[in-house]
């Protein structure tokens, strides 16, 4: 049963808290009854703190009694809000696994500049998600600690890697959750669980925190069920952070989305590359629906083309192992992780790395290695690098014509656990859709738009250009006030 707490929307909950309706421990209570509940079906978590969440609940219910005794409204914006982070975002004092061996009893020091702000604003952390291991994967199975269930059918992925976050806000554990998207780490696992995704601009929420994969690709974004919500959390994420050299000082627009709005004059384009061979049809139907929802709002649409598509797949598959090559060098057992007592020091490396990393990840490392080698680094990387141009200037030239791409996130639903695994490539095609996206560093808004024949979510992406998410939120909530994909919930039989 769902208590009706835990599906309320954030905006009902925070409502509801200034109200004195119910107290921050009720509404922690019933998150944590959910997880109890649930955790044992979905395995959405790595790591839980509920006495912590439960200290900071009281601590908060504290402030909004004091505030009401003495007539005050200027709490912060998300007081005694239940949030869950993806286990490769740091909060201090929790552990950060990543999702791997070599880092299991590593507890970091430090909270991420963007899971800080909105802990700031009063969020309250109730526990880190399960990932993929180093975000490498599209299922969530490749974590060391067991894969994730999808909530509407246990027998299949909720996608990755940000899986566990996507799965815990499709099954109301936590109303709001934090994932990474590298190559669509937050907008597939999105599509799978039928929730509301927000990967931003590069450069629009700080890193700082985010264990690296693909320098140039990472980003951190948020899961809700709604796109107003999700609007909410991603305004205090966003902003130039001091501490990440790549962030911008771009204003963040203020995104308040209450008032119902048509989406008149918006120019939406259809990319033709997006509806290939081999891609699901329920998945480009219901896609082709929402976009006829679009034009009954007001929307123009258009077909477009974004010619280089084709080559997103090797281009990403190159320039994220060769930067994950490197970023992964950093766990030699010398100062955190994982160490096996090995009296020489190659040794000690060798046996650490060779232990505390999982298959996929050695084959990223290997894969990387040798683009980046001497002698092959003009013809893999480099060439890579130019490709990469090329894919962003379709995007430049396609949001000369248009305000909006509208698009599939995945050519398939959630596939079954085991399906993809003995076949990396097969696994990388699951992310054709997504990975364009990153290499230009344009956001996209992946959110519900129907199911297939055997009831699984199915979802869009609305990519828009740099610095253009207000858009993307404003079209989405629009879609969503007239639709009612986004308050479908699993029945988890
Ligand atoms: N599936 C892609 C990969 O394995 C993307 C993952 C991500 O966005 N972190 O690299």
């Amino acid at each position: 049963m769902t208590s009706p707490l835990t599906s309320l929307t954030v905006t009902e909950m925070l409502a509801a808290l200034r109200a004195g309706d119910f107290s921050c421990r009720e509404l922690m209570m019933a998150h944590l009854d959910r997880i109890q509940e649930l955790e044992p079906k979905l395995h959405a978590f790595i790591s839980l703190y509920p006495e912590r969440a439960l200290v900071e609940a009281d601590a908060a219910d504290a402030r909004y009694i004091t505030a009401r005794k003495n007539g005050r409204s200027d709490l912060p914006a998300l007081l005694g809000l239940p949030l869950a982070v993806k286990d490769l975002i740091t909060v201090a004092g929790m552990r950060c696994t990543c999702g791997s061996k070599i880092l299991e009893n590593f507890v970091s020091p430090f909270t991420a500049t963007a899971v800080q702000r909105l802990i700031d604003a009063g969020a309250i952390v109730v526990g880190k998600t399960n990932t993929d291991e180093f975000a490498m994967g599209s299922s969530t199975e490749s974590s060391a600690y067991g894969p994730t269930f999808n909530p509407w059918d246990t027998s299949r992925v909720p996608g990755g890697s940000s899986g566990g976050s996507a799965a815990a806000v499709a099954a109301r554990m936590v109303p709001a959750a934090i994932g990474s998207d590298t190559g669509g780490s937050i907008r597939q696992p999105a599509s799978f669980c039928g929730v509301t995704g927000i990967k931003p601009t590069y450069g629009r929420i700080s890193r700082y925190g985010l264990v690296a994969y693909g320098s140039s690709l990472d980003s951190m974004g948020v899961f809700n069920r709604t796109a107003a919500e999700s609007a909410l959390l991603f305004g205090i994420m966003a902003g130039h952070d001091p501490l990440d050299a790549t962030t911008m000082d771009v204003p963040v627009p203020d995104i308040s989305l209450s008032e119902p709005h048509d989406l008149k004059g918006l120019r939406v384009g259809v990319p033709r590359e997006y509806f290939i061979k081999g891609i699901q049809p329920d998945v480009a139907d219901r896609v082709k629906e929402a976009v006829e929802t679009l034009r009954l709002l007001g929307a123009v649409v258009s077909d477009i083309s974004l010619p280089h598509t084709e080559y997103a797949l090797p281009v990403y598959y190159l320039i994220a192992p060769a930067e994950a090559s490197a970023n992964l060098a950093r766990y030699d057992s010398v100062r955190f992780g994982l160490r096996e007592p090995e009296e020489q020091l190659w040794e000690m490396f060798r046996q650490t790395r060779g232990k505390g990393f999982g298959p996929e990840v050695k084959r990223r490392i290997m894969l990387g290695t040798y683009a980046l080698s001497a002698g092959y680094y003009d013809a893999y990387y480099g060439q890579a690098q130019k490709v990469r141009t090329l894919i962003k200037r379709d995007f430049e030239e396609a949001f000369k014509s248009v305000d909006v791409i509208a698009c599939p996130v995945a050519p398939s639903t959630a596939f079954k656990l085991g399906e993809h695994t003995g076949d990396p490539l097969a696994m990388y095609l699951e992310d054709v859709f997504t990975l364009p996206i990153n290499l230009a560093g344009v956001p996209g808004l992946a959110f519900p738009v129907g199911f297939d024949r055997n009831h699984l979510p199915v979802g869009i992406q609305l990519l828009g250009s740099h610095f253009k998410e207000d858009i993307l939120f404003k079209a989405a909530f629009a879609y969503q006030q007239i639709t009612s994909w986004h308050q479908e919930i699993p029945t988890l039989h």
